[in-house]
């Protein structure tokens, strides 16, 4: 499956991987071994593994059905009533959870998108992303340790590479060293009013600063030309070091 990047402003019709009937959503029978896989995972994060407990938790009315075919493909094992992952299960299930966790992290954070409508994205990204974009996502974010709710992201293997210091890949502006340049990727909605001066002075997406002071006020240099800025307008322009 591919991911749909018009899914972000699309109509629900759009989704490839889902169905909808009067309003009312059919998942795909591999979406539902997503979402239970998922669900086996946040249980066990709570100290809860049994059954009964996982089907009080879906509203999957076929649950049963898919546990049965999950159980067939190897993705877990029963111990009496306990639920347990197989390799095979367990390693999908992180690859979902992250994925949604990540997602979360974007939207809410960059996109400054309610926590309503970012969960319901993050529930349908979480299926399309693919491992490359996924890892982008992290490593743009700076591979966060958790969601916006405090849960654990499962890392991947961009985090497991890292060595020293975790530092974002984009960054407020306000972080670069002095004389350190950075190359505009975007500016927060949150100054929206204040983009117009801003652009004005080529302070735009795709140009390099140079931040050259902090004290008293922030003074960025672009080209020949030096700009003082507001420090609150510092940490809404967002730069990649280069
Ligand atoms: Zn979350
Ligand atoms: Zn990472």
């Amino acid at each position: 499956m591919t991911s749909n990047p018009d899914r972000l402003n699309g109509t629900p019709e759009q989704h490839q991987g889902h169905r909808w009937y009067g309003g009312r959503e059919v998942r795909t029978r591999e979406e539902s071994i997503d979402e239970l896989l998922e669900l086996i995972w946040i249980l066990r994060e709570k100290g809860v593994t049994d059954l009964n407990s996982l089907l009080q938790n879906t509203t999957d009315p076929e649950a049963r059905a898919v546990l049965n075919q999950m159980m067939g493909q190897g993705l877990f094992e029963m111990e009496g009533d306990i639920l347990k992952f197989k390799e095979k299960g367990e390693s999908l299930a992180e690859g979902i959870v992250r994925r949604h966790r990540l997602t979360e992290r974007l939207l809410m954070e960059l996109f400054e998108m309610s926590e309503e409508e970012a969960e319901e994205e993050a529930c349908k990204l979480e299926h399309v992303l693919s491992p490359a974009v996924t890892d982008s996502v992290c490593s743009f974010l700076g591979h966060p340790p958790v969601c916006p709710h405090g849960k654990p992201i499962p890392q991947g293997p961009c985090c497991k590479k890292l060595t020293g210091e975790m530092k974002p890949l984009i960054r407020p502006l306000n972080d670069l060293a002095l004389g350190q340049e950075g190359r505009v990727v975007f500016i927060s909605t949150r100054v929206k009013d204040r983009l117009e001066p801003l652009s004005s002075f080529g302070v735009i997406p795709g140009i390099i600063i140079q931040l050259k002071q902090r004290r008293p006020s922030y003074v960025i240099q672009i080209g020949e030309t030096s700009i003082a800025l507001d420090e609150s307008i510092g940490r809404e322009i967002f730069v990649k070091a280069v």
